[in-house]
């Protein structure tokens, strides 16, 4: 189903009234890696609006790798964000770690992220693939691109046409950067299959000095989309502050990054 040969058009995913894929404008997303606070979430959803987001992100499950670091606010933190995203009037992203919390994301969230953890649990990708909700997907952490077209599959297969695909980087052997940012997929997604693909520079790279220049590579190469992570506080961020972009970088990026696309 997403293959290209017996669906020569692209897919354009409509997120209420944003249009992602086609020939359409490139959309950013921006937001902090966790919601930390109901305060905190609609300080930067104002400041990433501001400087050019269309859509917020932000998690409240959070996938950790150490199970003592902190894990994300749950429902609170997807209220909040709800809250935060309908004051600015921007769609919220947030990330679905497991099918029990399928219908809250359901009511109150625009776009399902699944994690790069989650990239092949089947169960979790089939029951989002019931709903109609768009789907980001991203990339496995030393996934292949036809294991990450089968992911996607998984959820078209249910019945969902709503998939935004999302390269966040592989590990590979280099330990300069958190992930190494796999560029070639934008021109081999767009070929092999007919939907959108955006980039997430921010855990691609794991260091914000290199988000900028990630980012405006993504473009350069035809992505869809991009989505950061900004932090008003990065030394304090309750995770991946070392990533994430102050607003007023994100706003210099994004500027930068209408010299080279049309950006929504
Ligand atoms: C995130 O977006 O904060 C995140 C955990 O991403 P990934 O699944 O790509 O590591
Ligand atoms: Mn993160």
């Amino acid at each position: 189903l997403a293959n290209r040969m017996f669906h020569p058009q692209d897919t354009i995913v409509d997120v209420n009234g944003i249009h992602i894929g086609g020939k359409k404008p490139i959309v950013v997303i921006g937001g902090p890696c966790s919601v930390e606070s109901e305060e905190m979430i609609e300080r930067i959803a104002y400041k990433v609006k501001e400087a050019g987001a269309c859509m917020l992100r932000g998690g409240a499950y959070k996938p950790r790798t150490s199970p003592y670091a902190f894990q994300g606010m749950g429902t609170q933190g997807i209220l909040a964000m709800e809250k935060a995203g309908k004051k600015t009037g921007l769609p919220i992203v947030s990330e679905l770690m497991s099918a029990d919390k399928l219908d809250e994301f359901i009511e109150h969230v625009d776009v399902i992220q699944i994690g790069a953890r989650n990239m092949q649990n089947f169960d979790l990708l089939k029951a989002v693939g019931k709903t109609k909700k768009p789907i980001l997907l991203k990339r496995g952490l030393a996934n292949t691109i036809e294991e990450w077209i089968m992911a996607a599959e998984y959820i078209l297969s249910e019945g969902n046409p709503n998939v935004i695909f999302c390269e966040r980087g592989i590990r590979t052997f280099e330990p300069y950067t958190r992930n190494t940012l796999d560029l070639s997929v934008i021109p081999i997604i767009k070929e092999k299959t007919h939907l959108p693909i955006i980039i997430d520079p921010s855990h691609a790279t794991g260091d914000w000095k290199l988000v900028e220049s990630a980012s405006l590579a993504a473009i350069a190469a035809g992505a869809d989309g991009l989505i950061i992570e900004v932090h008003d506080d990065p030394e304090n961020a309750m995770s991946d502050g070392v990533q994430s972009l102050l607003p007023e970088k994100f706003d210099a990026l994004v500027e930068k990054g209408r010299k080279i696309a049309h950006v929504l």
